[in-house]
């Protein structure tokens, strides 16, 4: 069994290991009943103020962005407080240990770490398991299952 938490009401539950062949399962929640997606790689929560969105994150580099129509972002937020090419996440594996870094690309509002501090643009941040950061008006939690 693994557990989890609803990332609405946050009550824990468990999970079968036997269902998680999948890179991804959907459960109601047994408390609230609200679906979780719950995905079985690193993967980005963003908490905004009206919804959760989980994004997978792939090997390498994954740019996260304002949703526009030309956006090239990997990941798209509708937040005018985020710039176009507002940060950068980059995974690398070495002796099988999973690294993730985080850059702020220069963005207009910027990014803050979970003490409330500015990244510097271009500084190369180590973002570490159900680490979060601010980014305009969501919260970026790093999810390893
Ligand atoms: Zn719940």
């Amino acid at each position: 069994m693994k557990y989890f938490k609803c990332g609405n009401c946050q009550a824990p539950y468990k999970i079968d290991e036997a269902i998680i062949k999948k890179v991804q399962v959907a459960v109601n929640c047994p408390k609230c009943g609200v679906k979780n997606i719950i995905r079985f790689g690193p993967f980005l929560v963003v908490q905004s103020k009206d919804k959760i969105q989980q994004f997978p994150l792939k090997m390498g580099k994954n740019t996260l962005g304002r949703k526009t129509e030309s956006s090239g972002a990997d990941f798209q937020l509708e937040d005018e407080h985020v710039s176009r090419n507002h940060l950068e996440l980059v995974l690398e594996e070495t002796d099988n240990k999973l690294f993730v870094t985080l850059e702020d690309k220069g963005s207009l509002n910027g990014t803050f770490n979970k003490n409330k501090l500015r990244l510097k643009p271009s500084q190369k941040y180590p973002f570490k398991k159900d680490d979060f950061v601010i980014v305009g008006l969501s919260k970026i939690t790093l999810k390893i299952n």
